[in-house]
């Protein structure tokens, strides 16, 4: 039993990759029988490992040699090094910046072991620490320094992070601090995305940490858990056998242990957080008291626990979540309807590892086809050390099944490298299209691979191949029209609508040549060839079929055939880990799958490893033959996957493969345009097989109602349920408009979904058909629901959610519903309600992309959407001469004078007319700019700024005739536009204030106002069009109804507006962008660290920049100065213009002036912004004083735990009062400041600390929930109730103290929206204190003839209250530990940066320890890292306490 008895970094990068203690402790420790050498897991059994591992050496090698002849390398004698001479070896290069390689040292071990014994820990013992490079900067008064590591992967990842945070840690203990310094962060340099064997390494690729984020989690791993882990007696050492152990040197031991005793990690594919839930699943149930036979082993307890109908019942009142997700994992049905009030099915899973049977799980499959004509099987084989992803294919073999009545008109076999895969695939699509034509029949055909690995290396190759002119194009166009997930629904749901709609448009403006009909023809897919008139002949009879709805017909065919949508390639593992439980534990693969489902004697059993095949290709062989197999292989274990699964249900597999098309439409040629376009789609896509999968499995998730009663509502009948289960939401604003965006339908205990026949009514209905139509349907609309399913129009209802209403303990529903449905709703039946897709856009926006697309390549015109997205520079330097530019500069500032001027005067009405510095500097800038953006932080007058801009740029117009020669367009029309009508209405509303003011000040000639035109356009289709050509009109309305008007009146515009724009997608900017005529102006105004729009699938960004988001993060990135560094990418922060440059070089306009935020919390947010911005406001010494009277009010006696929780929060509120009245106070923890580091390299993570005394309005609450029955698996409901519970005191406290004041409670989820209401209506802590009166506005007499003043108190989720602002802001961002995967979500910059700037006077953070601390995993994701620093640097300056909750007494 030989241990190493010391860790290498590498070991410690090892134990985070496995997550497995017992690694670490037999690494350590040694295990019987097995020698441990150094750095084992760089050992090489195969050569596929060893062609891993020889990727990384390559890239380090290739990264080396460019750094040498970059003259940036110095390498230094590859033996362990003592400190003295690396010191000497980097003090005696001259050069400033260089890259050190080849450094290796001991440890500081002594200090380590000093540490460990302070801690009263064992110490721990390291080996030999090898960085790849540290990077040396020489100042003037030293050195700065930073690790390195080359790593060849595609992402950081945590073991990256445990590496060079050792490495660092050591070198910043070992380096003489007084010269050495460290810059507080280490990088990970990657490889170029496209490969390095092609492309130089480069600077954008360095993936830089800051190292003081990382040391909370390191620091506690390697101090305390470590040696906590390592002196464990080895039988209570955590390890679970599950993916992560492929390629661990004991795996072999751990799988044999893992069957022998029973373990999780017996059945398959159960990932280490899974085996942890079950874990806690198990104990929560021996924990119930309720008595219950107890098994050996764990898999043994959970088949019990299922059996326990009492257990589980019980457990399903208090671990609702946690139980879904059991079962889930143990593919159970979500929701028994038959049996959920006794036991629970057996599992598959469960029962796989118990019997060492093969299990088919009953769930509904629509991914995999139940049956074809026709299938293809491709195996590829790939290098793990091919330079790119895109090349990692090197070669491939297709092979054809069919059933007997093809004919071999079609290639039964194809094998060859890389470079033929696309002319092969091609070829035999081609040849299956042709044979589809000879036949009557057309053959049901359809593609697979094994593993997803082989799918995303396949869709890596065609995006690389449609981007690379090398393949024919036609081969392409093919593949992807035949294979590309997507296009389906762009031929036959969009494009006849795009082609109809828009080039109907298009034909009939004016004469078009014969190269333009070509251009369209070839868009359709039609010959391009014949004479002009042949050519519009063509076209022509083109659109009248697509008129006659032959395309929609079947397109609603195609989907009424297909239940959800199937895989164009299905792959092959995903669909058995769907459909089957496999005997065989941790985890399997193609190999082992085949030996399983396939009898012994059959060839096809004999399937080659991926080792094997690798072996063959790395020796220089033909690994043909070996794919061949393979491809037998795949063939014969889908053919036993179907029996299996057809002979226990004949109705799960749900469909038929599909007849191949291979249409592909290049709709948008210009290349950002054509990206958009199918973003668009993609969206639809996304949100479609999202509703698909729920509701193939009969919407196990969805809120369940029972029917009350039913009332006349204002306009149409309304009916009461009572929610039974679920969580359901409502729009807060728009209620006047009804979407009637939910399904209801009976959920009838009948239904078993997972086994019977019968399919959930919610699966039939065909979303696209009427996702753009208004409901309730007129006559002419009427038609569309007629073609849904029959079944659909007789069992299913379109309901709208008209209220939500907390009575007692149960919440009230009020529906109102749409639809023939024949049911009749009754008390003695339940609901359930689920979503459907509404998009009334969709369309528009493909439409407008394919219009200015078509302007663009066929009319030869600037189209200025394109322009800015492409060059907003360029955009704005043209036309606007430099003698314009000063005249309306010079307006600009004379304008300015006079209202300060004004002002200084005391006149009244001017002060408002006056802007601020940077205000101004906005201004002048759009007057005399085309493209402006106007940059804010939150509370900076952006409204303010661009609605007296316009104002003044129509001042400026309307005198023009005393200022000659302006040669950029007059705003005679102009559109204001933002995503919300909160917005649009809030610009409105400033510039009648600001009108007033003009017209309030007698001595100022304002004729000009007259020619001035303001219009809400709430109704685009009905808008009057501008009547009056010497006039400006300026419309406001949102970018749909100014779409419809612009539309209706085929208007031009000459200057748009688009407010809070770092919420409006670029895509859905081009609805209003389409309107403007060239020369005309721009004015895009936002804070892009707020939330930006929300899409349904994560795109990647593109190297050319951000294009996917919202319309201001693009401009703000292609607008950057070209002085930014090149690796800094943050649109966040753009280096504003100087006040100085108003030149047409730059675009951007930060303003900095501060209206909302006191000074504490101003420049707290502006840590994340570029340049500070100066707060206005000081902080209201009435709060302190109000909360101070907290002593005077009675208190209590802390009888129960709600009682405890309020008396702590009024003594964490009287701290604060305290604290803001420089009196002493006991309670509170002082801000950390002193602790945070003030290197000026790190401004974008540091606060300004030098500047701020002790912040007085950041205050943070440390919630932590405990639990004696659960330990530390506290559920995410019950810590949701603990922390509501919190809130609830809150702002029972403030509201008592001070009643005038405005509190908003800013949720990341709706789930703790709900539970602060349930907290508050239950009157723990105010019984007299209604819910009326917390969520209605409230009115309360100040009496003595004061005017009266409102205060409300909104709960909501973040997005909804962006654009808002209350005194007090409670922000509930805390997790339990049972919960943590949510923290990406939680630690969004954008998301918190939201929530705390609504705050005016004060902002109260709940959180825990869990996202104060997260584990070092979630720092590898750049985003998520960006918002933790944002998080501890408000827990730095906040002053503090801990709350604890004891969740058993609540
Ligand atoms: S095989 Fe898995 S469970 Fe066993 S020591 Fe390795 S990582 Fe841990």
């Amino acid at each position: 039993m030989i241990g190493k008895e010391s860790l290498s970094a590498t070991n410690l990068a090892a134990y985070h990759h496995f997550n497995c203690d017992l690694f670490i402790y037999n690494t350590y420790n040694g295990v019987e029988g097995l020698t441990i050498s150094s750095d084992h897991v760089h050992e090489s059994p195969t050569k596929l490992d060893a062609a891993q591992f020889k990727r990384g050496l390559d890239w380090e090698k290739h990264l080396f040699s460019w750094l040498d002849r970059e003259n940036l390398l110095l390498t230094v004698p590859s033996y362990p090094m003592n400190v003295e001479d690396l010191v000497e070896n980097i003090l005696a290069d001259e050069r400033n910046h260089f890259f050190v390689a080849g450094i290796s040292f001991m440890p500081p071990q002594e200090h380590f072991d000093e540490m460990y014994r302070k801690a009263g820990l064992e110490p721990v013992k390291f080996g030999l620490a090898k960085p790849d490079l540290v990077e040396i900067t020489h100042l003037e008064d030293g050195v700065m320094w930073k690790v390195i590591d080359a790593k060849a992967s595609r992402a950081v990842k945590t073991s990256h992070h445990v590496q060079i945070y050792f490495y660092t840690l050591c070198l910043s203990l070992l380096l003489p601090q007084y010269f050495f310094h460290t810059n507080n962060a280490a990088a990970v340099w990657l490889p170029p995305e496209d490969g390095f064997d092609t492309n130089t390494p480069s600077f954008d690729d360095l993936k830089t940490v800051v190292t003081s984020l990382l040391s909370f989690p390191l620091d506690e791993f390697l101090f305390r858990r470590l040696p906590t882990i390592l002196s464990h007696p080895r039988k209570e050492v955590f390890w679970h056998y599950n993916a992560l152990c492929h390629g661990c040197p004991f795996s072999k031991d751990c799988k044999q242990k893992a069957i022998r005793q029973g373990q999780i990690g017996s059945m398959s594919n159960i990932s280490i957080p899974e085996a942890k839930l079950l874990r806690s699943l198990l104990q929560i149930w021996r924990d119930s008291g309720i008595s219950h036979p107890r098994g050996e082993t764990d898999i043994e307890d959970l088949a019990l626990l299922l059996e326990d109908g009492k257990g589980l019942q019980k457990i399903s009142t208090s671990y609702p979540v946690t139980l879904r997700k059991a079962k889930r994992i143990l593919t159970l049905p979500p929701r028994n309807r038959k049996v959920s009030k006794t036991a629970a099915p057996p599992s598959p899973i469960l029962q796989a590892a118990r019997t060492g049977e093969i299990q088919v799980i009953p769930r509904r499959n629509s991914t995999c086809p139940k049956i074809e004509d026709i299938a293809v099987v491709l195996s590829l084989l790939l290098d793990p050390s091919a330079s790119s992803g895109t090349s990692s294919i090197v070669s491939f073999s297709i092979s054809i099944f069919t059933t007997e009545t093809i004919s071999v008109e079609i290639p039964r076999i194809v094998h060859s490298d890389r470079t033929d895969l696309i002319p092969s695939l091609a070829y035999i699509i081609d040849s299956i299209l042709s044979l589809s034509r000879s036949l009557n029949k057309p053959p049901r055909t359809q593609f697979y691979v094994f593993s997803p690995a082989e799918h995303s290396a396949l869709q890596n190759h065609f995006i690389d191949a449609a981007l690379n002119s090398a393949y024919p194009t036609q081969d392409i166009r093919i593949c992807i029209g035949a294979l590309s997930q997507g296009a389906s629904l762009l031929q036959t749901t969009f494009q006849p609508i795009l082609l109809s709609g828009v080039l109907l448009d298009f034909l009939a403006k004016g004469q078009r040549k014969k190269r333009d009909l070509q251009a369209i023809l070839e868009r359709m897919n039609l010959s391009i060839e014949g004479n002009v008139e042949e050519l519009k002949r063509r076209i022509q009879e083109e659109l009248q079929r697509l008129q006659r709805d032959d395309y929609r017909q079947a397109a609603q065919q195609q989907r009424r055939d297909e239940l959800g949508q199937l895989p164009r390639i299905v792959v092959l593992k995903s669909e058995i880990e769907k459909s089957l439980a496999l005997p065989i534990p941790g985890f399997w693969n193609l190999q082992e799958c085949a030996s399983i489902l396939l009898s012994p004697n059959l060839r096809e059993a004999q399937c080659p490893s991926d080792e094997e095949l690798y072996d063959v290709f790395a020796s220089g062989g033909s690994p043909s033959a070996l794919l061949e197999q393979r491809n037998r292989s795949i063939y014969a274990v889908l053919v036993s996957l179907r029996s299996h699964v057809c002979n226990v249900n004949d109705h799960l597999l749900l469909n038929e493969a599909k007849v191949l098309t291979s249409i592909f439409m290049d709709v948008c040629r210009e290349e950002r345009l054509r990206k958009l376009f199918y973003m668009q789609q993609f969206e639809v896509l996304a949100k479609l097989s999202d509703l698909w999968r729920s509701r193939i499995d009969g919407c196990p998730e969805a809120p369940i109602l029972q029917y009350h009663s039913t009332q006349q509502g204002s306009k149409r009948l309304e009916h009461t349920f009572y929610l039974l289960s679920g969580n359901l939401d409502m729009a807060a604003s728009e209620k006047e408009r009804s979407f009637f965006d939910y399904l209801l339908v009976e959920d009838r205990d009948c239904d078993d979904f997972e086994s019977d026949a019968h399919t959930p009514v919610e699966a039939l209905f065909d979303d696209l058909a009427v996702s753009g139509l208004v409901f309730p349907l007129n006559r002419y609309t009427k038609t569309r629901w007629q073609s849904q399913n029959p079944t659909v129009q007789e069992e299913l209802l379109l309901a709208d959610v008209r209220d939500i209403s907390v009575q007692g303990i149960r919440t009230k529903v009020v529906l109102q519903t749409w639809g023939d449905a024949t049911f009749k709703f009754s008390e003695e039946h339940t609901y359930r309600i689920s979503p459907r897709l509404v998009d009334f856009n969709i369309s528009k926006i493909l439409n407008a992309l394919f219009e200015l697309d078509l302007q663009h390549e066929l009319e030869n015109v600037w189209v200025p959407y394109i322009q800015i997205i492409r060059n907003p520079k360029s955009f704005n330097q043209e036309i606007i001469s430099s003698t314009t530019r000063k005249m309306l500069g010079k307006a600009g500032s004379d304008m300015q004078s006079l209202f300060r001027t004004l002002d200084g005067l005391d006149v009244e009405g001017a002060k408002p007319l006056v802007l601020k510095a940077s205000q101004n500097r906005a201004a002048l800038h759009i007057l005399s700019n085309r493209l402006s953006v106007i940059w804010g932080p939150p509370g900076t007058g952006k409204t303010h700024t661009i609605a007296l801009s316009l104002l003044r740029l129509f001042n400026v117009y309307a005198n023009a005739s005393s200022q000659p020669d302006l040669d950029i367009l007059p705003p005679k029309v102009v559109f204001v536009t933002a995503v919300t009508h909160a917005a649009i209405d809030a610009v409105l509303k400033k510039l009648t204030y600001l009108i007033q003011c003009y017209q309030s000040i007698d001595s100022l000639p304002a004729e000009w106002l007259h020619k001035v035109s303001i219009e809400h356009v709430t109704n685009g289709n009905d808008h009057a069009a501008p009547s009056d050509s010497s006039v400006f009109s300026l419309y406001a309305g949102t970018i749909f109804q100014l779409y419809n008007f612009s539309k209706r009146h085929s208007l031009s515009v000459d200057c748009i507006v688009i407010d809070e724009a770092g919420q409006l997608a670029l895509s859905s900017a081009a609805l209003v962008l389409r309107s403007l005529r060239p020369y005309s102006r721009i004015i895009i105004a936002g804070d892009s660290e707020q939330l930006s729009p929300i899409l349904a699938v994560k795109y990647h960004q593109l190297k050319s920049g951000p294009l996917f988001g919202s319309i201001l993060d693009t401009l703000m990135y292609v607008s950057r100065p070209s002085r930014i560094e090149p690796r800094d990418t943050r649109p966040s922060s753009p280096v504003p213009d100087d006040a100085s440059d108003m030149s047409s070089q730059s675009t951007i306009v930060q303003l900095t002036e501060n209206f909302r935020l006191n000074p504490d919390l101003g420049e707290f947010v502006s840590t994340i912004y570029s340049r500070a911005f100066r707060p206005q406001k000081v902080q209201a010494r009435q709060i302190a004083l109000a909360l101070s009277s907290i002593s005077q009010s009675e208190t209590p006696q802390a009888t129960n735990e709600y009682l405890r929780i309020l008396d702590n929060i009024r003594k964490f509120l009287l701290g604060l009062s305290h604290v803001m009245l420089k009196r002493p106070q006991g309670v509170l923890s002082p801000p950390l400041l002193s602790s945070l580091n003030e290197n000026p390299q790190l401004n974008e993570f540091r606060p300004l600390i030098d500047v701020i005394p002790h912040p007085l309005s950041l205050a943070l609450i440390q919630l932590q929930t405990v639990s004696k029955r659960h330990r530390e698996n506290v559920g995410y409901e019950l810590h949701v109730k603990a922390e509501a519970a919190v809130t609830a005191a809150l702002i029972t406290t403030i509201q008592q103290h001070l009643p005038g004041e405005d509190i908003f409670v800013a949720t990341p989820h709706r789930i703790q929206r709900q539970a602060v209401k349930a907290a508050l209506s239950a009157g723990h802590f105010n019984a007299s204190l209604s819910l009326s009166k917390i969520f209605n506005k409230m009115t309360i007499d100040e009496g003595q003839g004061k005017d009266q003043i409102e205060s409300s108190v909104i709960v909501d989720t973040i997005e909804r209250l962006q654009g808002s602002e209350a005194s007090f802001v409670i922000c509930l961002f805390s997790l339990p530990q049972s919960h943590i995967a949510d923290l990406q979500f939680l630690l969004e910059r954008r998301r918190l940066n939201v929530a705390i700037s609504r705050a005016k006077s004060m902002c109260i953070l709940i959180s825990s320890a869990e996202v104060l601390r997260p584990a070092v995993g979630a720092l590898t994701d750049e985003e998520t890292t960006k918002g933790y620093a944002f998080l501890r640097a408000f827990a730095d300056r906040a002053w503090s306490s801990n709350v604890k909750v004891d969740i058993d007494a609540l």
